[in-house]
């Protein structure tokens, strides 16, 4: 059986492992916390299957009523409230509190119901639907509530920073598989490891559910003061996503299923600037005004279904508990992710740990 004493590996250096590592670390505080990863916060170059350092990222609630988005909602407010706890006290993360502002051309039933003063990001988000003289030509519905932005890579280095400083390993390394992570840990000689946690994102590719979602944004120089999302009817989309601490706009965004490329197009570039003077003439009214500073591409780890949480054991001594799947979504449900995790973790047949 495990102890609240033994080595727990967290494979993956993505917003979820960060956050999961966080959490463990807070946890368990006698027990040795390790990082593999191929990829971490300090690599110079990022690829896009990397997804944590080419989101927006903004959290915008998606309701309904299916179990899969009620348990996302869940995790999403649990999130909300540890981001709003990070922004107060530790601005230097990198997370911070906007406007934000939603048009939608053909709104889906899930929203229909929605009534001002509803809680939707989170309690006292000041929720309100628009009245219909406050949209924009062809759009049907609009709301504004209180949500969060957050400058992703200083955030990510930041989780890294504090998981460093308070005794977290980190190892950069490629693995074959969250299997894989046993032997590795034996041979570098972390102790004898019976649980490791798999946030490597896609799985490996060894899940038949996961597909990437290719994400291609541009970061323009110029500060907008709120995140603001248009939903067209071609299903389309153009949003702004402010970086905090003056890290620039995000002016997003393509959600291309399967598509492989990992170069940015130059075509998808002048369409998105073209689509946001359009939607938002009060940011930026001409596309040759634009102060560019990045192309960026990433491949969202999506999983039909949803997010995989959940442990398997490959013998009766060792376990992995599974955090990946997270699709477009990692940032907003990244704390609630994480305590799911750990509950996993705590469960039995693994000991209590000291909290
Ligand atoms: C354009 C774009 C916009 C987005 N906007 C938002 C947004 O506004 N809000 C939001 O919440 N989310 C957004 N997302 C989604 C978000 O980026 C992802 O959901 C999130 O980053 C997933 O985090 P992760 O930790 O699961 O995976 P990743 O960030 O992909 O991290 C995976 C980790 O596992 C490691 N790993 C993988 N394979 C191996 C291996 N073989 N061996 C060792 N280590 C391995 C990697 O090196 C990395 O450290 C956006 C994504 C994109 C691309």
């Amino acid at each position: 059986m495990a102890s609240s004493k033994d080595p727990i590996i967290v494979v993956g250096a993505g917003v979820i492992g960060l956050s999961v590592a966080t959490l463990l670390q807070s946890c368990y505080r006698d027990a040795p916390i390790t990082i593999i990863a191929a990829e971490t916060p300090t690599t110079p170059s990022p690829s896009a299957d990397y997804a944590s350092m080419w989101a927006g990222a903004h959290y915008r609630p998606v309701p309904g009523s299916t179990p899969q988005l009620k348990q996302e909602a869940q995790m999403a407010l649990r999130t909300a409230e540890r981001m709003e706890r990070i922004a107060d006290e530790s601005p230097e993360a990198g997370v911070a509190f906007s406007m934000g502002v939603e048009y939608l051309e053909d709104p889906p039933k899930e929203v229909a119901g929605l009534k001002t003063g509803d809680v939707y990001a989170s309690p006292n988000d000041g929720f309100r639907v628009l009245d219909q003289t406050e949209l924009p030509a062809g759009a049907k519905w609009g709301c504004e509530y209180r949500a969060y932005c957050v400058n992703v890579q200083p955030y990510c280095r930041w989780l890294l920073d504090r998981f460093i400083s308070k005794g977290g390993q980190v190892i950069l390394h490629r693995l074959s598989s969250a299997a894989d992570a046993f032997d590795f840990a034996r041979q570098r000689g972390l102790g004898r490891v019976k649980t490791v946690v798999n946030c490597s994102g896609r799985n490996f590719d060894q899940d038949p559910k996961v597909k990437i979602i290719r994400g291609q944004t541009v970061l323009v120089k110029q500060q907008y003061d709120k995140t603001v999302t248009r939903q067209n009817r071609d299903g389309s989309w153009a949003f702004l996503i402010p970086r905090p601490r003056g890290g620039g706009t995000i002016v997003g965004g393509t959600k291309e299923i399967g598509d492989p490329e990992t170069h940015p197009r130059p075509e998808t570039r002048q369409k998105l600037l073209q689509q946001a003077v359009d939607a938002y003439p009060d940011f930026v009214d001409s596309v040759d005004k634009f102060k560019i500073l990045k192309d960026n591409v990433g491949r969202r780890p999506w999983r039909e279904g949803g997010f995989r949480i959940e442990t398997e054991f490959i013998s009766p001594e060792r376990r992995i508990v599974h955090g990946y799947g997270a699709g477009g979504r990692g940032y907003e449900l990244s704390w609630g992710t994480a305590e799911r995790v750990v509950e996993l973790v705590n469960a039995s047949p693994a000991a209590k740990p000291r909290l």
